[in-house]
């Protein structure tokens, strides 16, 4: 609720505090317990930072972030400790986030030495259940990650993750570093793995026809705040906001001999810099259908049809009042 990580700038000899990188700007949203929301939006927009912020792996400028009841944003160092078996991160690039001097092994069972205070006995234990469950032969477990695949060893990141039976994961670009030929195959084992073990993801990705695939629901981001959250499909259908409308324009028709392929829209312009965005919404330097009030006035992100949330004045009309729970700070 109310989210905001702002970043100071600092300057000069004395190091003074000049101004802040807004990466993200008054975003709230809800996550449904079993469901895979998408993230999308360009490099840049705060879509990683929205992620590392709910795992509290920054402290917030503004906000709370409530996982079943309780605000992560105010816990104590060690109540914080407590709770962070419940939710954890894949990260983009498993060379960067593995220790190379490290066995896969201690890599998968470090988590393990963190929490709990288990044996040697019930730990390999657990690190073998472990590499079965992300299709790692057991045979590797004392090899270290350079001697995988770039795929592998995203499976040995995952298998960290899944150490101490999270129940939220962060999945941050969890392909993109990898070959198109595998990424299919590690979205696949996400898939399987949230059946299997009752996840819930938060799928931060700039691909947008694989979030299609795997997300229910899609939040589009644009320089610090959402654009538009709806569910998948009508999305993709009919973006609503005229940014995930361009966003989406881009992304190549399943059926190519569809009628209703839309037709590309190019953006003019840069997007403004997250230190010094522009007032009123934030998209008015380069939306196509700009008007007088946007530069004036912040649009509020609200629901505009039912289960679709949109910040944009073409749609205040539409509103019907208050947002449902969930969307209405910004
Ligand atoms: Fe475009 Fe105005 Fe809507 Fe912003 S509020 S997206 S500038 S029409
Ligand atoms: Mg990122």
């Amino acid at each position: 609720r109310g989210l905001k990580m702002h970043f100071p700038i600092h300057a000069g000899l004395l190091r003074r505090k000049v101004g802040a990188v807004k990466a993200v700007d008054g975003v709230s949203f809800d996550i449904f317990e079993g469901e895979t929301l998408g993230l999308v939006g360009e490099s840049g927009c705060g879509k990683s930072t929205v992620g590392r912020a709910l795992l509290r792996l920054y402290e917030l400028t503004e906000g709370s972030v409530v996982i079943d009841g309780e605000d992560i944003a105010t816990l104590a160092p060690d109540a914080l400790r407590k709770k962070r078996p419940t939710m954890q991160m894949v990260f983009q690039d498993p060379q960067a986030s593995l220790n190379p001097r490290m066995t896969v092994a201690a890599i998968i069972g470090e988590p393990l030495d963190e929490h709990t205070g288990w044996d040697a006995a019930k730990k390999t234990a657990r690190v073998y259940e472990l590499m079965d469950q992300v299709g790692l032969n057991r045979r590797f477990a004392n090899r270290y990650p350079h001697e995988f695949s770039g795929g592998q060893r995203q499976r040995i990141g995952i298998a960290r993750a899944l150490a101490l039976n999270p129940k939220f994961i962060v999945c941050d670009e969890p392909i993109a570093a990898l070959d198109v030929s595998i990424q299919a195959q590690v979205v696949n084992l996400l898939e399987d793995l949230q059946d299997r073990l009752g996840l819930t993801y938060l799928f931060i990705s700039h691909d947008l026809s694989m979030v299609r695939h795997i997300a229910d629901r899609v939040a589009v981001m644009y320089l610090g705040q959402i654009a538009e959250l709806s569910p998948r499909e009508a999305l993709y259908a009919r973006p609503l906001h005229p940014y995930a409308e361009a966003l989406l324009s881009a992304v190549p028709e399943p059926d190519p001999t569809m009628e209703s392929r839309r037709q590309r829209i190019i953006l003019k312009g840069d997007v403004p810099s997250p230190a010094n965005p522009p007032k009123g919404c934030n998209f008015c330097t380069r939306c196509p259908k700009v008007m007088a009030v946007c530069r004036e006035v912040e649009p509020r992100l609200a629901e505009v049809e039912p289960g679709r949330f949109v910040a944009c004045h073409l749609f205040d009309n539409n509103a019907g009042g208050q947002a449902s729970p969930g969307a209405e700070v910004r």
